[in-house]
């Protein structure tokens, strides 16, 4: 079990106040669950993951009740950077070296097709979500300038990554409005968009399919077998099919899920309207700091602002404070500008950044652990739980078959030892 901090032991929480709070629109709500009920498909957690289940799901037919223990896109879903990152997590050569090059070719061709699911998820869902395209990575330091030039046409040329274009020090200023890179890169394919009011398309469409979604209602305890019958605090659902979707938030349901994600928190601002917008383009930008800074400009002119991490359960107790000083390191003509919205969120990481997708037990089935690339990859892992119900599982087994080792030192003793290990990563960003 993890600290509490990461389980909202009672759930039924509000949205944090977050600009994505304030700007999502009407926010719908969902009964809770009172009583027992019969489903095909039970799913515990409403985010991309569950949610895009849901919906593929209930196309095909299944009758699906979604679980979820607080709001839909009350998680990392509705709080994230809203940053989409083709490709995997991990470069195309990491990957050859520990997986082959067959895996890996596999694994880039289901990120392009992670890339295109969202297209048109958005599209033929009409999920009005502030897409944007565009995608800056910032050279944070000038001795990797050339490395990554040399990094980006190798890959072009040995694995079919991009195109994707080389800035200098000049381009990635104007781009960026900021002097702190020495260079960059440009990936057409990336962009933004809003999360929450994504997760809500998302969570729309599938009950325009056909399935029901319970918010304020956490799942207990699941009694395995067949059917696996699913505990919340005032009923109980029956179902043939479990699908765990809580991703960083899910501690305690799963003693397989818990040892191999681990939650991490992020931080993320967003100023006050700006009068000058210093990403012309209005790309989305990240840097190649190991503890990433990422950021954008919002549909209203608000730069929004992600940086810090702590390993800890709490969040820091001024956390615009504690975002304020990253951004301060790349717009330093922001450092004092008025900050409208400070929040923070949970996500799930894996030792190896690969997401953790498997079948623990015949008729239950897991997807988290997206280390930071959840926008584009959680709503595609979602659906492709769907296809394996469904009982179609290549793109399945290509996820399942990857390895994802257990963190060292079990669930607790793992804490210091994470610590220790991201916390001289972080020193050498600032070497
Ligand atoms: C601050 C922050 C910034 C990020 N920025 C980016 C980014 O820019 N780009 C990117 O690609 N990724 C980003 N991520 C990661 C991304 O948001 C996640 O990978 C993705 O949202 C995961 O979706 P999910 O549905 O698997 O999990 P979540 O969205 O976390 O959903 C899990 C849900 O399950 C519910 N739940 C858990 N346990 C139970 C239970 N027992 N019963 C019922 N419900 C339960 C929770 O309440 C929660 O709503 C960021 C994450 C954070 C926190």
């Amino acid at each position: 079990m993890y600290p509490t901090a990461f389980m909202p032991e009672l759930g039924r929480a509000p949205h944090p106040p977050s600009y994505y709070a304030e700007t999502a629109g009407a926010l719908p709500s969902h009964p809770a669950l009172k009583g027992a009920r019969r489903a095909d498909v039970c799913i515990i957690g409403g985010g991309y993951t569950g949610l895009s289940a849901a919906r593929s799901l209930a196309k095909a037919g299944y009758d699906v009740v979604v679980l979820e223990a607080n709001k839909v896109g009350w998680g990392a879903s509705g709080r994230n950077g809203g940053q989409i990152h083709p490709g995997q997590r991990r470069d195309p050569d990491w990957m050859a070296a520990r997986l082959g090059e067959p895996a890996t070719r596999r694994l880039l061709a289901l990120a392009d097709e992670a890339w295109r699911f969202q297209r048109d998820l958005i599209a033929d869902e009409r999920i009005d979500c502030d897409l944007a395209e565009g995608l800056i990575h910032g050279i944070h330091k000038k001795s990797w300038v050339e490395e990554e030039r040399r990094t980006l046409d190798h890959q072009a040329k040995a694995w079919g990554v991009g195109p994707i274009a080389f800035l200098d020090k000049a381009e990635t200023a104007a781009r960026l409005g900021t002097d702190a890179y020495f260079g960059g890169t440009l990936d057409p394919k990336g962009g933004h968009l809003h999360p929450l009011k994504f997760a809500l398309g998302i969570a729309r469409a599938a009950v325009a399919a056909g399935a029901t979604i319970h918010e304020d209602t956490r799942a207990l305890s699941i009694r395995h077998g067949s059917p696996a019958v699913i505990t919340t605090p005032d009923g109980e659902v029956t179902a043939d099919t479990v699908v765990l979707a809580g991703n960083g938030y899910l501690g305690g349901l799963d003693p397989d899920t818990d040892a191999r994600v681990m939650p991490l928190n992020n931080f993320i601002l967003t100023t006050a309207p700006l009068d000058h917008v210093p990403i012309p383009g209005n790309e989305a930008a990240s840097d190649t700091r190991f503890v990433v800074y990422y950021w954008r400009m919002t549909a209203d002119r608000r730069m929004l602002f992600g940086g810090g991490e702590t390993f800890t359960p709490r969040f820091p107790a001024d956390i615009a404070g504690f975002v304020r000083r990253h951004l301060a390191r790349v717009y330093p003509d922001l450092a004092s500008v008025p900050i409208d919205h400070a929040w923070g969120g949970t996500l799930g990481i894996t030792v190896n950044r690969l997401p953790f997708v498997r079948r623990p037990k015949p008729n239950v089935w897991v997807a988290a652990g997206y280390s930071g690339q959840g926008v584009m990859l959680a709503p595609f892992a979602g659906h492709i739980l769907a296809e394996a119900i469904r009982g179609q599982t290549e793109r399945f087994d290509a996820f399942a078959d990857l390895p994802c080792p257990p963190f060292p030192g079990g669930t607790w003793l793992r804490w210091p030892t994470l610590v220790a290990a991201m916390s001289w990563f972080a020193l050498r960003d600032r070497l």
